[in-house]
């Protein structure tokens, strides 16, 4: 069954609930509620003919006889007919809903699963705030002044896309009203003009799930996200139908002349006035060069917001069932990487006084890393290495210092990939996690 869904305009029409049970009492009271003109007839008083002028009807009798009746009625009379709890004898069906008046969300599963859809309609609750009532007010106030004004679609459009990236929406969560309104006159006034603003925000280490709330209301309503080369399409599908998209994922060997030209673009496209977010794997300021990218706006002058991710130095491990700080084991862990970044001695000096060394961009230097610390702590030291955690193709070995970089080569092991070093990483602590998904 396809239905077609509407909002039914019912305001002062007459409607006629049948039955006296809790159905019908609040039926009838959600008719009212949409200003309609409610005439509740009993069960038994109801007689062929009495659903005459009626424009729309609720069965609520719980009776079989005259669930017929009236059905045969209203389809003969052209009355949209709902008898409750029998599909079949259904013109319409009520949905689900989420009110935020003037925001109405109505949620259903075509009659499949009335728990599925009241599922739904309580996660949609939780997600759209109460503030969403008056936000939406607002911005319908702010359209018909724009209309008045003649305005464009496409530049009304942009004013509507700065109001809802703005911080309009949070100023009327904290019931800051004057706040809100005189924000959301300037972005009017301006007709959305003005200056734009980067967003560093971290990803996560890959499965689109694990992106924050806040990364994904960014990438939403971004008008350009500059993403790594490592972002999953999963997470990019997130980004709104209009964003536009740039990989600016580096290269070996290029990397300082293609950050330089990541930092000019970011400051040209907040200086046209757009909404950009710097998309980075992890988080941004994990070896992701967010430090750079945040002196040099700054520098510029550019509105710069930071959004944490989950970085994979903690996400990884974690993926594999590797607890870095497991209690009675280890109480400090120390995150370093085995690219660029100085000598190899400060790996060794890392893993002689850090319980937990988690090494980032392993895998290209895996063997002569793993001698380092093998010379360093001994090369029965745990080791683990997981490539493509959190993805659906994750996988993981683990062994010791000695065996690690062989085992990650028979395994083949993966780019992107972390190593682990130190007695949380033995197999044994790992798999001894019930109700964790271990992928060692
Ligand atoms: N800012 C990122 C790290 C960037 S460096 C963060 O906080 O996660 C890139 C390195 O991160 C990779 O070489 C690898 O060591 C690690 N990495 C990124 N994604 C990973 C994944 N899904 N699984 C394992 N390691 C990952």
């Amino acid at each position: 069954m396809r239905y077609y869904p509407v909002f039914l305009d019912l305001a002062g029409q007459l409607c006629i609930v049948l039955g006296e049970g809790k159905f019908a009492v609040e039926k009838a009271a959600a008719l009212r509620e949409a200003g309609a003109k409610v005439r509740v007839i009993p069960a038994h008083d109801y007689r062929p003919g009495a659903l005459a002028g009626a424009r729309l009807v609720v069965d609520a009798s719980e009776d079989e006889q005259i669930n017929r009746l009236s059905w045969e009625e209203a389809e003969a009379a052209g009355i949209l007919i709902n008898v409750v709890d029998r599909p079949a004898q259904c013109r319409f069906i009520a949905p689900a809903i989420v009110r935020r008046d003037p925001l109405l969300i109505a949620i259903s599963t075509s009659g499949e699963s009335p728990f599925l859809a009241s599922m739904l309609r309580a996660r949609i609750e939780r997600w759209l705030g109460q503030e969403w009532g008056p936000f939406v007010t607002l911005v319908g106030e702010v359209r018909r002044r724009l209309r008045q004004q003649g305005l464009s679609i496409t530049e009304q459009t942009r004013v509507y896309r700065r109001l809802l990236n703005s911080d309009v929406r949070s100023l009327l969560r904290g019931r800051r009203t004057g706040e809100a309104n005189r924000l959301a006159a300037g972005i009017a006034t301006a007709h959305g003009n003005g200056a734009g603003r980067v967003a560093l925000v971290g990803a996560g280490p890959g499965d689109p799930d694990l992106l924050t709330v806040k990364a994904r209301d960014l990438i939403a309503g971004a008008d350009y996200v500059l993403h790594d080369a490592l972002i999953a399409p999963e997470t990019l599908a997130l980004c709104g139908p209009d964003t536009r998209l740039e990989n600016v994922g580096k290269r070996r060997g290029q990397a300082s002349a293609r950050q330089a030209n990541i930092n000019s673009r970011l400051i040209e496209l907040a200086r046209a006035g757009h909404q950009v977010v710097r998309l980075k794997g992890g988080d941004p300021f994990v070896f992701g060069r967010g430090g750079e990218e945040l002196d040099e706006l700054k520098g510029a002058g550019v509105d710069v917001v930071i959004v944490p991710g989950i970085t994979s130095a903690l996400a990884a491990p974690a993926a594999a069932g590797i607890p870095v700080t497991r209690r009675g084991v280890a109480s400090s862990v120390a995150i370093t990487t085995a690219q660029g970044g100085g000598s190899i001695d400060r790996l060794a000096d890392l893993a002689r006084t850090a319980d937990t060394l988690v090494v980032l961009m392993a895998l290209g230097d895996l063997s002569e890393v793993a001698a380092v610390l093998s010379r360093a702590v001994g090369g029965s030291r745990p080791a683990a290495v997981i490539g493509n955690a959190t993805l659906p193709n994750q996988r993981s070995v683990s062994g010791s210092l000695d065996s690690i970089a062989r085992l990650a080569a028979d395994a083949e092991i993966e780019a992107p990939a972390t190593l682990v070093v130190g007695d949380v990483a033995a197999a044994e602590e790992a798999v001894s996690l019930e109700g964790v998904r271990v992928a060692l």
